[in-house]
Order: C-alpha cells, then structure tokens, then sequence
C-alpha cells in the first residue's frame, strides 16, 4: 500500500522525509500498511504556489475542455475501480463489499456530473429598456479542501469535481487517518490530462489544514469534518472572507410509523445506523418508532442485525468491518457505556470483537429517551437508539430539538404524513421511505450546526463561482452637474 510519496503537488508525486512520520495502520488488524510524512512548511508552500501558480490557465481553458477531463477521470476510476476500492479499504477498513460500490463510484458519478454540467453554467441576460444588463459566472480561484476520515474517496470528488469544473485550482488535505485515496485521484487527474497545480495533495494534522484556511492566496474553504473543527475552520476563513462550505456532524432522526412497512423499515434503520460501521454524518441514529410497530420492529431488527458477516473487510462475503482507528473504537466505547449507565436497554451488541483490529459489534439500544448522552450527542459508531413516541406532532418537535440539522427520514406509507413530516424537519436532507441514499444530482448539505452551503447538484456549481454583474450603457452617460 505504500504510495510513491505523501504527496502530489504541480502534477507529480513530492515528498519531504523532514516532516514528522504519518503511519498509515489498516484497522482490519491494526498494523502499519504505509509510512507517509506530514508535509512541512516547504511542502505547503509548494502546493500553494502551484495552485496559484496554475490558476489563471484552467480558469481560461474553456468548460467543455474542464469537462471532459472530468469525464475521463471518471472513466479511468470505474475502470480500477477494484484498486481503488481496495485502497479505500485498506484506508478506512470499510469491507471491500461496501468500497465496490459506494466510494469510486460515486467518486466517478460526481466527476461525471460536473464534468457534463458546467457546459450549462451560463449567466442571465436581463433588458433594461435600451440598456441591458448580463451576469457571468467565474471562478473563485484557489480552493482548499479538508476530508474526513469516513469516506477519503468520496470526499476528494465531491469536492474537487465541482471545484475543477468551475475553473478553480485546488490544495487538498485528506484526514491523517486516511492519507491514501487522494494521492491515487491526484495521479488519475493528471492521467486524465489535468495540467500540473490544478489539484494538489498534501498530507498533514490540523494544523497544516489551519495554515490552509488562513492563507491569503486561497479563496474558499470546503470542509468535512465535525462541528467543532467547522466552527472554528469558519471563523479562521471569515478574517479573510473567504468563502466556505460546511459539512458537518448530525445527529439525524428516523422516524417510523406504525403503518410502515416493516422490512422496509428494518432495512431503513440498518443503512441509517450500520453502512460503513457506523461513521457517516448523515446517519439516522435516533430512530424513533411510534408504539404499534415497536416490538415488531425491535425483535426484527435485532434479527436482521444479527445476520451481519463480521470479518475480514477483504473478503468480499464480509458486510461490517471495524472503526477507521483504535481512537475512534475507545470514543464509541465510551458512548456504549454512558447508555449502559444512563438506563438505556442493550438489546444486542455492546461490545469489541474478538478478533484483532478496532471492531466494535453492532449495537442497539432500545428505551432511549431525550435527555440521554444517546440521542443527544453525535457518536459516530455502530450504535442505534430506539426512542418510542405516540403522535406526529410531538415526534416532529423532539426530532427538531437537536442543534445540529444534517439529515433526517421517515417511513410510512402515508405519503401526505410525509410530507408534512418532512416539510417540518430542520434539516438539510430529508428522505422519504428510504435513508443514506446521496446520488450525484441531489444537494446534500446541512442546516444548524451541521454546517453551511451544499455538495453535489447545480447548487454546489453556485458555491465554487462567484457572480459577476455587466450593466450595458447602450446611450449617452447623463450626470447631474
Ligand atoms: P474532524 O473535524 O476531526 O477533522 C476533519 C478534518 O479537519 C481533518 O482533515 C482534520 O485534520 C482537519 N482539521 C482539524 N482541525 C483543523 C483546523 N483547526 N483547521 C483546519 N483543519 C482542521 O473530523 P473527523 O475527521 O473526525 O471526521 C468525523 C466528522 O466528520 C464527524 O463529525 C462527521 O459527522 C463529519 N462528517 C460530515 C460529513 C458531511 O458531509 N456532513 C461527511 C463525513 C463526515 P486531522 O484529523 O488530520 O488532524
């Protein structure tokens, strides 16, 4: 697994063995699979001055151009697409069952999205009489991205797909758990025929993405990450007005109705809570479940759950792997214990793996109620709550009683319910009858806490180009004096 070196920046790969070591440890077993380095002041720099450096070329290349690069980085990453699956696994641990069909794939849909969209980033022509008047759309210049550690794959296209497609050049900075996907997409670009500077890599901790945010050739910032890091990435960009894109935690509902349907619902509630063991932002892990459905539901769920194929995240008959790091796997521990103590009923899980390597079981608590560490925290981690309630009204209120506002869903087959359950959510992705589905031509993005600005669709083509307004004096200039 170990890459050529840590980093691509000016289109090759850099390294600089100065910075401090970056081990890169597979948490299918816990061993160190590559040895990276953090990128030091010289490194940064690099990376900087090449995207700055490149900026004004890939903004005057024309967008069908941008485009079809775009489109043929696409194609190169469906067709390794079991190399890179097999990388984002080695990254995250995510079983390569999942990777196979959730990470470069849906790496390539958003680069061939925006790869075929940007031709239609047209402005406005607008008549004022005998003047008139028309807007242009422009890139913002040099944009730096910062990952989460959850989907490294996923998160270099969300972000750079739009981001390049509008002309903009890009520093990225993956999470230092999972230094390995970008490098593979940078060195894919410049196979697509990106020119050098226009997507760089660099790997590093907080502080180099501090640096990032705070320097004055960069003109927005798009961040995955928790609200505490947004918080402040937020407030570090706007000394500068930079531009920003927020995605953040949740600490989503899921609400089910007596009338569901009950596989549809179990089903719901495991992509909700259990996909990628646990660590996505949008998943739905306070499941509330109104009284008629409930024991139906538990004994279900705890079935199906049970069924999981825990093992090595390789073997492709695996469907739930272990925690992305041994750090994460203690703060989820924690969380499981805070229930136990607070009187929450472990209905199944709760406990480590016997095997090596950070797994943690399933988990899943029943009798949660509002006020517990639960359901009001984000845990990140294989771990559902069940919260009971009685009426739509009352429901809809405590879902919304949550600073954060990333997602939430609801199953029933009453579809002006939800309608109204959804139109009442404070959140910014809502799912009706399904849960976790993100495709390339939906906004995804938060409300509250849970961040600011969108990914994905035409909306995040808006985030990455600023407007530019021509008024057009088609007669004489008349002044007062
Ligand atoms: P963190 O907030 O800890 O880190 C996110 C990224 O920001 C990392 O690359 C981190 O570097 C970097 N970072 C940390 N501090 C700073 C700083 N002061 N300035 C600039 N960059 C900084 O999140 P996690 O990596 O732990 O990811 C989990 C979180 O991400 C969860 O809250 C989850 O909900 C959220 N998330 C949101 C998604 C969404 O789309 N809304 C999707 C996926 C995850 P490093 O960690 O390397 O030190």
């Amino acid at each position: 697994m170990q890459p050529t070196a840590s980093h691509f920046v000016n289109g090759a790969y850099l390294d600089d063995t100065a910075g401090t070591a970056l081990p890169v440890i597979y948490p299918a077993t816990g061993e160190v699979i590559a040895q990276l380095h953090h990128a030091t002041p010289a490194v940064l720099e690099a990376a900087l001055a090449a995207a700055d450096a490149a900026r004004a070329g890939w903004a005057a290349t024309p967008a069908a151009d941008r485009g079809r690069i775009l489109r043929r980085a696409a194609d190169i990453m469906r067709e390794r697409n079991r190399d890179l699956s097999v990388i984002e696994t080695m990254d995250t641990g995510k079983p390569l069952s999942e990777t196979l069909v959730a990470d470069a794939s849906s790496g390539a849909d958003a680069l061939e999205y925006f790869g075929g969209l940007i031709g239609a980033l047209t402005g406005d022509h607008i008549p004022l009489g005998a003047d008139w008047a028309y807007t242009m759309r422009e890139p913002l210049g040099l944009c730096v991205g910062i990952g989460a550690w959850n989907y490294p794959t996923q998160i270099v296209c969300w972000k750079a797909a739009p981001a390049l497609a509008c002309g903009n050049t890009m520093v990225f900075k993956p999470s230092e758990t999972t230094p390995l996907a970008a490098l593979q997409i940078a060195a894919i670009f410049t196979e697509a025929g990106l020119p050098p500077g226009v997507f760089n890599v660099i790997q590093g901790a907080g502080d180099v993405g501090g640096a990032l945010v705070t320097d004055p050739r960069v003109a927005k910032v798009s961040l995955t990450g928790s609200a505490p890091t947004g918080r402040k990435v937020y407030a570090a960009a706007a000394a500068s007005m930079k531009q920003v894109t927020m995605e953040l935690g949740g600490k989503s509902p899921l609400v089910i109705f007596d009338d569901a349907d009950l596989e549809d619902a179990v089903s719901a509630a495991i992509n909700a809570n259990f996909y990628a063991s646990g660590q996505v932002c949008s998943n739905g892990t306070r499941v509330f479940v109104q009284g008629g459905i409930k024991a139906a539901f538990l004994d279900r769920l705890a079935q199906r759950v049970g069924n999981a194929t825990i093992g090595d995240p390789l073997d492709e008959a695996t469907n739930f792997g272990p925690m992305a790091s041994e750090r994460q796997l203690e703060i989820v521990q924690g969380f499981i214990a805070k229930g136990l103590a607070e009187g929450a009923r472990l209905i199944c899980g709760g406990g480590r793996v016997d095997r090596a390597g950070f797994y943690l079981q399933p988990t899943i608590f029943a009798d949660v109620t509002d006020d517990m560490t639960l359901a009001r925290e984000e845990i990140f981690g294989p771990v559902l709550s069940v919260l009971d309630f009685d009426t739509e009204a009352e429901v809809l209120a405590r879902a919304n009683a949550t600073d954060y506002g990333l997602a939430a869903g609801v199953m029933t087959r009453d579809l002006a319910r939800a309608h109204r359950m959804v139109a009442g959510f404070q959140a910014g992705t809502c799912w009706i009858n399904s849960y976790n589905l993100t495709p390339a031509g939906m906004p995804f993005g938060g409300a509250k806490s849970s961040g600011f600005g969108r990914e994905n669709a035409r909306a995040s083509l808006e985030a990455y180009s600023q407007m530019k307004s021509v008024y057009v004096g088609m007669g004489r200039v008349e002044a007062a004096y």
